[in-house]
């Protein structure tokens, strides 16, 4: 019998790399993590990763062949296989599939994170069998994943989906992208630290969130305090879910998904932020769309929807069109 094709995903998060070799029926079969170490310049990380997955890999050489690498980034450019500056790594300009070129012999493709997880849900989660749905991914930022008409939207630079930085509060918080007022210093796990002391210093209430410090404080923390009563942590959630509910309303306005699907840590807290986003976001939506988009928690567990969706960008390559990827090649978007 013949060697079983599998795929590695890798998702590169600020704080942990999720890595995993995928079946082609999309079970995986492997998955580990290393911490993504933010000081590091990107070649020690590149080294550190490959000779993970190496040592990962020789556990299943002798049944299995591994056929590609897709990898989930922030700010990636799956057009020319870059990661440009990204706000919470100190790489600068990387070529980051050129780089891991160097240590495997098998093709390469990159997308944006957030993209990535709509692939997931795409081939292997709610977005299956729907045409018209966005991913939201809300971590320690706020990423999209846009699939319209049963495509991912990239548009000509390949940068298309940055709706955690529309401007949704005028001289508003400052941002990593350098603007003030983008989405995702209010929704995101570091938007609702900043909004619980904001909501400190402005009420009087008791709080135990009164007793920790900004470093320490976790989206986790805020949500099991919530969950107790604690009138700060409540007040965070729902001006959370107000900020975000109207935002995908006016998203929901512009493109008309089928459903929004939310995903990452922060959506952990389940209802405590999903109640207050559904009611602002159907509260703001078009009347001609209310009741019709359908806002989800994604089911694909342990985060795993980005390196799903990372492992996909080969498969599809490969089933699909057997030209490698490379800068001359822009393969999806010229379908
Ligand atoms: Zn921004």
């Amino acid at each position: 019998m013949g060697k079983q094709k599998i795929t590695a995903g890798i998702d590169i998060g600020g704080t942990n790399t999720v890595f995993g070799f995928i079946k082609e029926n999309g079970d995986s079969l492997f998955s580990s993590s290393i911490p993504t170490n933010s000081n590091e310049d990107a070649r020690k990380f590149i080294i550190r990763l490959t000779g993970e997955i190496k040592d990962s890999y020789k556990v299943y050489a002798d049944n299995y062949t591994l056929t590609g690498i897709g990898i989930a980034a922030p700010s990636a450019n799956h057009f020319n296989g870059t990661i440009e500056t990204p706000s919470n790594l100190k790489w600068g300009k990387v070529n980051f599939v050129t780089m891991i070129k160097e240590y495997f012999e098998v093709p390469v493709a990159i997308t944006n994170d957030a993209n990535a997880a709509a692939l997931g849900e795409y081939e292997f989660g709610l977005g299956k069998g729907l045409k018209n749905f966005i991913v939201i991914t809300l971590g320690s930022g706020l990423g999209s994943g846009i699939i319209i008409n049963g495509n991912l939207l990239y548009s000509e630079s390949g940068l298309a989906g940055e709706f955690g930085h529309t401007i949704v509060k005028p001289n508003g918080r400052y941002c990593n992208c350098g603007r003030a007022g983008c989405l995702e210093t209010y929704a995101s796990a570091n938007g609702i630290r900043r909004t619980v002391f904001d909501l400190i210093a402005r009420y009087t209430q008791p709080s135990e969130l009164r007793n920790i410090s900004f470093n320490q404080m976790t989206g986790e923390i805020i949500s099991d305090l919530a969950i107790k009563g604690d009138p700060i942590a409540i007040k965070a959630f729902h001006y959370t879910g107000e900020i975000l509910g109207k935002a995908l309303a006016n998203l929901a306005t512009s493109f008309v998904p089928e459903a929004i699907i939310l995903f990452g840590g922060l959506v952990d807290s389940g209802e405590l932020l999903l109640e207050p986003t559904r009611n602002h976001f159907e509260n703001n939506l078009l009347n001609i769309h209310k009741g019709k988009v359908r806002i989800l928690k994604s089911t694909i567990g342990n985060g795993m929807a980005a390196v799903l969706g990372a492992s996909s960008l080969i498969n599809k390559k490969i089933n699909n069109n057997p030209i490698e990827f490379d800068i001359s090649n822009n393969i999806e978007k010229n379908n």
